[in-house]
């Protein structure tokens, strides 16, 4: 009986709980703060880069003792900017293939998957494939290398499988904003035959505008257009590229980023036409090579162009800012081969070169050590990039240089 009683104690002492004091300690009720009247203003970061080639010594660098290949450290000190973007877009200027390939670097492209892997790694969201080596490997290459992009989830434009694929318009949304980006080239080094045009999209300016009409159609607030086009070494536009710009911008592209010339053309600003939400487009004519290993005074330049877009929730009404980050390429003989890296080239400006500890090569963790003539050439890129980028604009925004980590 005693025993019952005692249990009966416990089990009320359970269900009603003696000690309620633990209550006390939670934090008191606080009413969410009210909710804005106005919505916000949206955000949004595109850092856009050049061309992306592999040449023979990029994947002779890349190649690992195990056979494999990596080209990830080359894009160690651009990465943070990259991946920091809400969309980061460049040209992929070669062919995958996939293992057991024979790779080539200049004249016909076709180069490691890893070198879409490592794309990936530095934080690129979209690739153009229309450039003139995309047939580098024909009709195989073209089909390989949209099958190893569609692998890795990486959205790109300029080539396709089918004609039908070829006339849908995608559009990305980013944070809410839809964007359609289209790409178009100048030229192919191989012909296509007649019949197999649909493989790639060529600078067709019917076909350019029934894209953008389409893009619109499907709600595309805003239109980028990708361009692969003009004289290779040159360091201003051709008269050709200057009348595709003011027929592309009567179109109603919004920005035009461009390359193919290895070196790096102005930018202009201009009047938007037709989008009622935009007062002003930009033009790229050339943002030069991004990796490569042309390694002489302006093929080792490159810049990234970050355009800060804002949309206004009261209106709709977009507005932009844009930075520049310029950008050198190491290539050079360190130890036993090439290796390459892409620096940001105001560092060149400050004394961290020497601070920074560097490795040629993450898994061998090969010491890089920059020379004088290094560190020159890296200043020089960067000089030589503020004064084109300075050429039609009168005050371009250069990016506030970020110290290494
Ligand atoms: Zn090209």
């Amino acid at each position: 009986m005693l025993l019952l009683r005692t249990l009966g104690v416990l089990f009320l002492c359970f269900f009603t709980g003696p000690d309620q004091s633990y209550i006390k300690s939670l934090p008191s009720y606080r009413p969410s703060p009210p909710v804005p009247l106005r919505p916000q203003n949206t955000q949004i970061q595109i850092a856009v880069v050049g061309d992306l080639m592999c040449h023979s010594s990029q994947y002779n660098f890349a190649r690992q003792a195990d056979g494999s290949y990596n080209f990830n450290s080359a894009y160690e000190f651009v990465k943070p900017i990259l991946s920091g973007a809400d969309l980061a877009l460049g040209n992929l200027e070669t062919t995958l293939s996939g293992p057991g390939t024979t790779y080539s670097g200049y004249p016909g492209f076709c180069s490691p998957n890893a070198y879409a892997d490592a794309l990936v790694d530095a934080g690129f969201d979209w690739l153009s494939t229309t450039n003139n080596h995309s047939y580098d490997k024909f009709e195989k290459g073209i089909r390989l290398t949209i099958k190893e992009l569609q692998a890795r989830n990486i959205p790109f434009h300029g080539t396709f499988e089918t004609a039908a694929q070829r006339d849908s318009i995608k559009i990305w949304d980013i944070k809410g904003i839809k964007i359609a980006i289209l790409a178009y080239t100048q030229f192919s080094n191989i012909p296509l035959p007649a019949e197999k045009r649909y493989l790639m999209n060529f600078i067709d300016l019917p076909q350019v505008e029934l894209d953008i009409k389409k893009a619109r159609k499907k709600g595309a607030e805003l239109v980028i257009v990708h361009y692969h086009w003009g004289d290779e070494y040159k360091r201003e536009p051709n008269p050709y590229q200057r009348d595709i710009t003011q027929k592309t911008i009567k179109l109603g592209a919004d920005f035009i980023f461009a390359g193919h010339p290895h070196v790096i053309e102005p930018v202009e600003k201009y009047k938007s036409y037709g989008n009622t939400n935009l007062d002003s487009g930009l033009v790229a004519y050339s943002l030069g090579n991004f990796f490569s290993a042309q390694n002489w005074r302006h093929t080792d330049a490159g810049v990234i162009i970050k355009l800060n877009i804002t949309k206004n929730a009261q209106n709709n009404k977009f507005s932009f800012t844009t930075e520049y980050v310029p950008t050198w390429v190491f290539s050079d003989r360190v130890q036993d081969k090439r290796y390459f890296k892409i620096f940001p080239a105001e560092w060149a400006y400050h004394g961290w070169l020497d601070s920074l500890s560097m490795t040629a090569d993450y898994a061998k963790k090969i010491p890089l050590k920059l020379s004088a003539v290094h560190k020159n050439k890296m200043k020089q890129a960067a000089d030589d990039t503020k004064y084109v980028m300075e050429l039609y604009r009168a005050r371009p925004q250069f990016a506030k240089v970020a110290k290494p980590q």
